[in-house]
């Protein structure tokens, strides 16, 4: 084995999704020197362009939440603003109760101000159920409590079942009685403490969103896919000297003097600072000999599990709805969890080819392994089948493509904030160590690039600090012997 790298400044990321691309890229403007280690022969995870039929597509996450800046922003500094693309549509529906109806508008993850605002969603005595919800007594909610309990007690069955579970499940393929209120949607979670009607909390989280207006697209994506953000931020790092190695699983992490000690096959890499920016179950494995507890907490997160399937159709066979596709609650009995027309969703797919209609669907929730057991030819034929039943498409496409993402999401249960706190603290622990990515502090891509950012303010401070790194950078770029 050989060992290189030793010096100051020296940072060591190791997992190159856009966490760990996203620090490798802020560690370098604070002046770091910067080798990021990536296990499989790609950069970007859970992002990933593809094309289909010819036209340009993600078969991974497509679409950034905007509300908060930080996926935009590094969009925006890596050389994407003039690719940012609103979606062409906001309007969408829900497949429920035998037809496709308007996903109803003013709730917040799928708990309405009013009854009427679920109207056509829910059956009569759902309606009349969330009425209920201003005569019962507060429901106390303690540390944390799941999203589907909480909102069953105060409005019924019937609001979770039909709209918060598919909502949720959009975003973490979770299960509403078990994902967590406080870490999912913290708004309600505080609404919960000082209020004892739920509906009468969510018009006032309307109310003051109405006033703080926020103007521009909720979402963004990006031309070209969002799946081609990861790319022109390893550009970036490269640009400008970062080093980013693929098909370089790390094996091994211990602690060294001075630093950390990597093993990635047959290389030894001294790092002064590590990040480790991996999925849980990897971090666990590079984390147990340091920090054994950490290790124990990660290895109980548990993740889900899911396919897209991508159709591609000529487009005077594909007459679809309006809208850019619907969701499907699970108390339906359907196979397919969501249909993406993707052709309308973004109008750069729209326009990539005039002849060809994208769509996907997905399939796939936590614990429900059998439907991925399917093969890719069985997978395309049930979305077929669902779609049918939902549009009316017949047509036979002109190809399609099944991703899968296995263990793609990480699942945040009740008590997800408490367990995040602890890893936290065995981690801070160790010196110069910081983590990030999807497990910790929220799924979303702006979630993880915010993660990162925070390790990176972490390790400034286990580095002497930010203004220092930042103040004199070519001394820290050059601070370390060469690889
Ligand atoms: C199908 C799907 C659709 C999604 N859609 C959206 C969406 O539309 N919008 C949105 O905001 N979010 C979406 N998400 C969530 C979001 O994409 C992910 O949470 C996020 O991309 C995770 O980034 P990450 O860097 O934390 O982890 P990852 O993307 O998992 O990256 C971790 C990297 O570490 C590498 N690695 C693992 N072990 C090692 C090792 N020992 N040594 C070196 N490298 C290692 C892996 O190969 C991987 O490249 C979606 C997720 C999935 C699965």
């Amino acid at each position: 084995m050989s060992e290189t790298g030793t010096g100051s400044g020296h940072v060591v990321v190791i997992g190159a999704g856009i966490a760990g691309l996203a620090a490798a890229h802020r560690l370098l403007a604070r002046g770091a020197r910067v080798t990021v280690l990536e296990a499989s022969g790609r950069v970007g995870g859970k992002l990933l362009p593809g094309a289909i039929a010819g036209v340009r597509v993600d078969l991974g996450a497509e679409s950034m939440l905007a509300r908060r800046p930080e996926a935009v922003a590094l969009a925006r500094e890596t050389g994407l603003a003039g690719r940012l693309r609103p979606p062409a549509t906001a309007t969408a529906s829900i497949w429920t109760r035998g037809a496709l109806r308007p996903m109803p508008k003013g709730h917040v993850m799928g708990v309405p101000g009013t009854a009427a605002a679920l109207s056509g969603v829910l059956s009569e005595e759902g309606l009349a159920r969330i009425g209920r919800d201003a005569d019962l007594p507060r429901t106390e909610v303690g540390d944390d409590v799941a999203v589907g309990e909480y909102v069953a007690a105060r409005l019924g069955r019937e609001v979770v079942d039909r709209l918060v579970e598919p909502l949720l499940g959009g975003v973490y393929a979770g299960d509403a009685y078990r994902i967590s209120l406080r870490s999912a949607v913290p708004q309600l979670y505080q609404a919960a403490k000082t209020h004892d009607s739920l509906t009468e909390a969510v018009r006032e989280i309307q109310a003051k969103a109405a006033a703080h207006q926020q103007t521009g697209p909720v979402f963004m994506g990006i031309e070209g896919g969002v799946g081609t953000l990861p790319l022109a931020v390893a550009e970036s790092v490269r640009a400008r000297g970062g080093e980013i190695l693929t098909g370089a699983p790390v094996t091994e992490l211990r602690r060294a003097t001075g630093g950390w000690r990597v093993v990635t096959g047959d290389r030894v890499l001294h790092a002064d600072a590590v990040v480790v920016a991996v999925p849980a179950p990897a971090a666990a494995a590079l984390l147990a000999a340091e920090s054994p507890a950490a290790a124990a907490e990660l290895r109980a997160i548990e993740y889900a599990s899911m396919a897209l399937i991508t159709l591609a159709y000529r487009r005077a066979d594909a007459d679809l709805p309006a809208g850019s596709g619907f969701l499907v609650p699970p108390v339906d009995g359907r196979t397919i969890k969501a249909a993406t027309f993707a052709s309308r969703k973004w109008g750069w797919i729209g326009d990539e080819d005039p002849d060809v209609v994208v769509l996907r669907t997905s399939v796939g929730r936590y614990g429900e392994t059998a439907v991925l057991g399917r093969d890719d030819a069985d997978l395309v034929d049930v979305s077929r089948h669902d779609l049918r039943e939902a549009t009316g498409l017949t047509a036979t496409p002109l190809e399609t493509r099944v991703t899968r993402w296995t263990d793609g999401l990480p699942q945040y249960p009740v008590g997800h904030h408490a367990r995040v706190a602890r890893i936290r603290e065995h981690v801070g622990k160790l010196p110069a160590l910081a983590v990030c990515g999807a497990q910790y502090d929220g799924v979303g891509i702006p979630a993880c690039v915010a993660s990162a950012y925070a390790a990176v303010d972490q390790l400034a401070g286990d580095l002497g600090g930010v203004e220092e790194l930042t103040a004199n950078p070519v001394q820290s770029l050059h601070g370390g012997a060469g690889e």
